[in-house]
């Protein structure tokens, strides 16, 4: 597997200036709320209402080009955008499956960096699903995204910008299905969202404030998923949100999980599900509990009893999803029978499942397959 770090090709070098890998993403409208906005055009010597116009174009009408902008003048049009609206991401390639209405992107960032995003179409709804970090520190031995390492955080604008993408390429009728909107954005790209806490929260706010201070998503078509990183749970619990909290569990017990999720070491099944109640009874949201079936590997009857044990009596929903390849993993997904009877015994003790309908298998876009290997 290659590094997400190392893109083939030239590596990119920005107006001649080489960045060292410590440089900082450019700020971004999308980084700021609206009194910062002000501030950033204050500086240009620009009266606070020219913050306004952009953050209009921007997030309401879903533009970032200064031709675009005709209530700017002219002169200053460039000006403005360069230096509220600088390119954060560029799209290096588009993948699509299921007649154009799943679509992975792989971006490469300033530095280099690359990540990916996907778009999923549904007779009901969009969703956008982005990663918070390049790469991932996590190193869960099933997740294509962890085998390569953390490359770094992104920015809130970089995150909101791939929401933004989406979204502009539904209002302009670009996917299968005629003109529509972003109406969900799941956190379950690359990256641990929870390790890159405070420009997640911002960038969760900025996707979820009204236009036009944010693109106007409901919170609670937001969802944050984490491998259970319990002070950043609580932290979330104290933020009064109401986005929904998936936990990626994937064992019931402490002796599988600690080989399947690593941070299982630090914080237990116990203390994390601790966590994830708590933030259930702060938001009065059903906690989502995934769960990747692994054939033989965490997906025996005695573990479906244990894990509805844990969740009896919960405000939980389990998503079983079948375990997508990645490369170099010795592992499967569970044979459909056997999965189907550790659903059957999750349902039987009243414990609310389904069973994921993972899309993009075919473009390397479904969960656990992001590695943004250029
Ligand atoms: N780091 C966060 C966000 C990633 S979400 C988290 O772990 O929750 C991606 C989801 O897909 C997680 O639930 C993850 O455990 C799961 N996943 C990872 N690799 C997978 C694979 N190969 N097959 C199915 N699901 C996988």
């Amino acid at each position: 597997m290659t590094s997400a770090t190392a893109p083939t090709g030239p590596v990119p070098v920005e107006l001649g200036q080489a960045r060292g890998p410590s440089a900082k993403p450019p700020r971004h409208l999308a980084d700021l709320d609206q009194a910062g906005r002000r501030a950033a055009v204050g500086e240009l010597g620009q009266p606070g209402f020219r913050a306004d116009q952009l953050s209009r174009h921007y997030f309401s009408r879903l533009t970032d080009d200064p031709a675009e902008m005709t209530d700017l003048p002219a002169g200053l049009r460039s000006e403005l955008t360069a230096a509220l609206l600088p390119p954060l991401l560029t799209a290096q390639r588009e993948l699509e499956c299921d007649g154009g209405t799943t679509r992975k992107t792989l971006w490469r960032a300033f530095d280099g960096a690359l990540v990916e995003s996907v778009l999923m179409r549904y007779p009901d709804r969009v969703t956008m699903c982005v990663s918070s970090q390049a790469g991932c520190g996590m190193a869960c031995p099933f997740c294509a995204t962890g085998q390569a390492g953390l490359t770094r955080n992104l920015s809130a604008a970089e995150i909101v910008t791939q929401v933004f993408a989406g979204a502009r390429a539904m209002a302009r009728g670009q996917v299968p299905g005629g003109p529509g909107r972003v109406s969900n954005v799941v956190f379950m790209g690359m990256g641990e969202p929870l390790a890159n806490y405070a420009r997640v929260l911002t960038a969760v706010r900025r996707i979820t404030e009204p236009a036009p201070g944010g693109l106007g998503i409901s919170q609670r078509a937001v969802t944050v998923s984490t491998v259970g990183l319990v002070p950043a749970i609580r932290r979330l619990t104290g933020e009064g949100l109401s986005v929904r909290l998936a936990v990626s569990l994937h064992a019931p017990d402490d002796e599988l999980r600690d080989d399947l999720v690593p941070v299982n070491r630090r914080w237990k099944v116990a203390e994390v599900l601790e966590a994830a109640w708590g933030y259930a009874a702060a938001t009065g949201r059903r906690v989502s509990i995934e769960y990747a079936m692994i054939r033989d590997i965490n997906d025996q009857a005695w573990r479906a009893d244990r894990l509805a044990s844990l969740l009896a009596g919960q405000l939980a929903h389990v998503n079983l999803i079948p375990l997508n390849p990645t490369p170099g993993s010795k592992w499967t997904a569970s044979d459909p029978q056997v999965a189907a009877e550790f659903l059957d015994r999750l349902a039987a003790h009243g414990v609310p499942v389904t069973v994921r309908d993972t899309r993009g298998t075919e473009i390397d876009g479904a969960c656990g397959q992001l590695a943004a290997t250029g």
